[in-house]
């Protein structure tokens, strides 16, 4: 059986983080307490994203996206990475807790949108809302708002090999049921104190060479 690709989107496709992009250049300053709330964990990262697009009028969505596609960056080889998975018949999923109205627009031509599993956004109230359609299972409680690991578990077929491609906390759930991680910056340094078989990355060419080189693929 092909083992499965599970790639985050922020800081891992992207150069850079969307929604600290979005708040630094949309939000009203209350943004930066909620982030720091959320780094101190003293709420969930599903509440904090939640009153952090809840700052924003809902009538800056074409702005928003605007804004993202003129400054995100794509990091280098992802759109060969995307071929290369194809090309050995490896199921490849996007799991990002970024929101889907900039997610698919950054994503358009590199990836099919039904691999791509994100939050959702509702613009018919005054402010941006945040829904959840893959909020934690049972066996998750940390209000993860898109929860990975509950991914990993509905979308790896029983016996199958599991890869995890990422950079931050919120890829480090999932990172310790996969198989292999593919990590940088914050969860490469996890990878290593938790020792999780692992292999860093800069670009998706890095990736193709680690999989190639990993024995889950072999
Ligand atoms: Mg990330
Ligand atoms: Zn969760």
């Amino acid at each position: 059986m092909k083992p499965v690709i599970f790639c985050d989107f922020d800081g891992t496709i992207t150069l850079n983080d969307n929604i600290i992009a979005v708040m630094k250049k949309f939000a009203p300053p209350e943004w930066e307490a909620i982030k720091d709330d959320i780094l101190a964990q003293k709420c969930s990262v599903q509440q904090g994203v939640g009153r952090m697009f809840s700052l924003l009028p809902s009538s800056l969505k074409e702005e928003i996206v605007q804004f993202l596609l003129d400054t995100a960056r794509i990091r280098d080889g992802f759109s060969e990475f995307v071929a290369w998975t194809k090309q050995q018949h490896m199921p490849l999923y996007i799991v990002s807790g970024g929101i889907d109205f900039f997610v698919y627009p950054l994503l358009d031509g590199f990836i099919e949108k039904e691999r791509i599993f994100c939050n959702r956004a509702d613009f018919r109230g005054e402010t941006i809302q945040i829904t959840w359609p893959y909020a934690c299972d049972e066996h998750c409680q940390n209000e993860c708002g898109c929860c990975k690991p509950s991914l990993l578990r509905k979308l790896a077929p029983k016996g199958a090999k599991t890869i995890v491609i990422g950079d931050s906390i919120t890829d480090l759930a999932a990172a310790k049921l996969a198989d292999h991680v593919i990590a940088r910056d914050f969860l490469l340094e996890k990878c290593r104190e938790f020792h999780l078989p692992h292999t860093p990355f800069t670009t998706f060419y890095d990736v193709i060479d680690a999989l190639k080189e990993s024995e889950v693929i072999a």
